[in-house]
């Protein structure tokens, strides 16, 4: 059989794709998609919203395509939605970025992460994440032939307040080196739901200062926060701006993860870096998307529907949270984005894995193991041993019926 080469097999061995026996095997994501199709259980594996944005959006986009805006947009991406960013990040957060030269748009956030890495970093350097940390992460370290350092979020149990996932301070020092040359962070954090404090990102700040490393956020679910919890930009941090390349999309703030309309802001010359990189992935991105996306970022019908998505999610989240520990499972609530993390120790599984095979049978239910998001041996992966990552992106009523089968593990 033909062996594929090239740096395929480093991309698969920090994705789990390869077993430590060097075989091959599909991703637990894709496993457990197939098990809730083959059963018919519910599936809160995948984080995609089951209804659409705003119908606004919709035909700013068909408006678009009929008047004729089909051909490469330019490669820095179109001069409405670079103005939008730019709007957006001032109205926001009082940041205060170029059009013309701070702004990238890019191919969603995945995108944009990887053309990052790409530019910044390369064999000898750590990139270093949180952990968990989204998967896409370990691949394009792994593809820029860098080396993956983590520093581990904790569920620090309650204590006055609810439990939460909070970064170690001790172990995100020691995981800072010489050698750091990016700091990747994700706040709001998926898998755990964590919202990163001011004094956390300040501890960050500071570390990378002083080990003279650029941060690269990824705020893609920026505006998906609950309880009256404040999404702070890294970039807002005092002596940051110059250091920090802030990531965001349109996919999980206005409900089109299909889209992949994502961007970038930051100093001109970092800037510059990723748009070479980009042009040579994808070239440009979404011409027609382009200003749909403008238009649902500068719209205040829009903005409202944001704000309505934000307070219904955290009513779901509630659901299916409580749904879960009348079920059995400890709950971290989290504090924004579409996850949750519930460990399954209480229930007798000391495997989240080994849970969420058998979660289909035993409550018509599918979740995917935290260890999904984690480097096997850490120590994030030992404490998330037996916690499952659930999402409550859904309609309620299917959370409704999620809620009603996993009552099943509690009789
Ligand atoms: C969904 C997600 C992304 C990907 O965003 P796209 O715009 O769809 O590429 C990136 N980071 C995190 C943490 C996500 O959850």
């Amino acid at each position: 059989m033909t062996q594929p080469h090239g740096r395929w097999s480093e991309v698969a061995r920090a994705v789990g794709l390869l077993g430590p026996d060097g075989t091959a095997r599909p991703t637990i994501f894709a496993e457990m998609s197939a098990l809730a199709a083959r059963t018919g259980a519910v599936n809160l594996g995948q984080g995609f919203p089951d209804v659409d944005g705003p119908a606004s959006v919709v035909e700013a986009a068909v408006a678009a395509m009929r008047s004729g805006r089909n051909q490469y947009p330019p490669g820095a991406g179109t001069p409405e939605l670079r103005r939008a960013v730019v709007d957006h990040q001032r109205r926001h957060y009082g940041l205060d970025v170029d059009p013309d030269r701070e702004v990238l748009v890019t191919t969603g956030a995945t995108e944009a992460l990887a053309a990052t890495v790409l530019a910044l970093a390369g064999p000898g350097e750590e990139v270093l994440t949180l952990e968990p940390f989204y998967d896409s992460y370990a691949a394009v370290i792994a593809l820029a032939g860098a080396t993956h350092t983590t520093a581990p979020l904790v569920r620090v149990p309650a204590r006055g307040s609810a439990p939460a996932f909070r970064l170690d301070e001790a172990a995100l020092r020691a995981a800072f080196s010489p050698r750091t040359r990016l700091v990747l962070l994700n706040t709001p954090h998926n898998p755990t739901g964590a919202v990163l404090s001011r004094t956390e990102l300040g501890l960050v700040a500071r570390l990378a200062r002083e080990h003279d490393a650029l941060v690269v956020t990824d705020e893609v679910y920026e505006h998906l926060v609950f309880d009256g919890a404040e999404h702070v930009p890294v970039a807002t941090l005092p002596g940051m701006a110059d250091r920090t390349l802030t990531i965001s999309s349109a996919g999980k703030t206005f409900s089109f993860t299909g889209w992949k309309i994502g961007w970038l802001t930051g100093p001109a010359p970092l800037v510059d870096a990723v748009r070479a990189v980009k042009q040579f992935l994808t070239y440009v991105s979404g011409a027609p998307f382009q200003p749909a996306i403008a238009h649902a970022l500068t719209d205040d019908a829009v903005a409202a529907w944001v704000r309505d998505l934000a307070t219904s999610l955290a009513a779901r989240r509630d659901l299916l949270c409580d749904g879960l520990e009348a079920a059995g499972f400890t709950v971290t609530r989290p504090a924004g984005t579409y996850f949750v993390v519930a460990d399954g120790a209480p229930l007798g599984f000391e495997d989240g894995a080994d849970l969420c095979r058998r979660l289909p049978e035993l409550a018509g239910v599918v979740g995917v193991p935290v260890r999904a998001f984690t480097r096997p041996g850490s120590a994030a992966d030992d404490a998330l041993a037996s916690a499952v990552r659930f999402t409550f992106v859904k309609r309620e009523d299917v959370l409704h019926d999620a809620v009603d089968r996993l009552a099943r593990l509690a009789s």
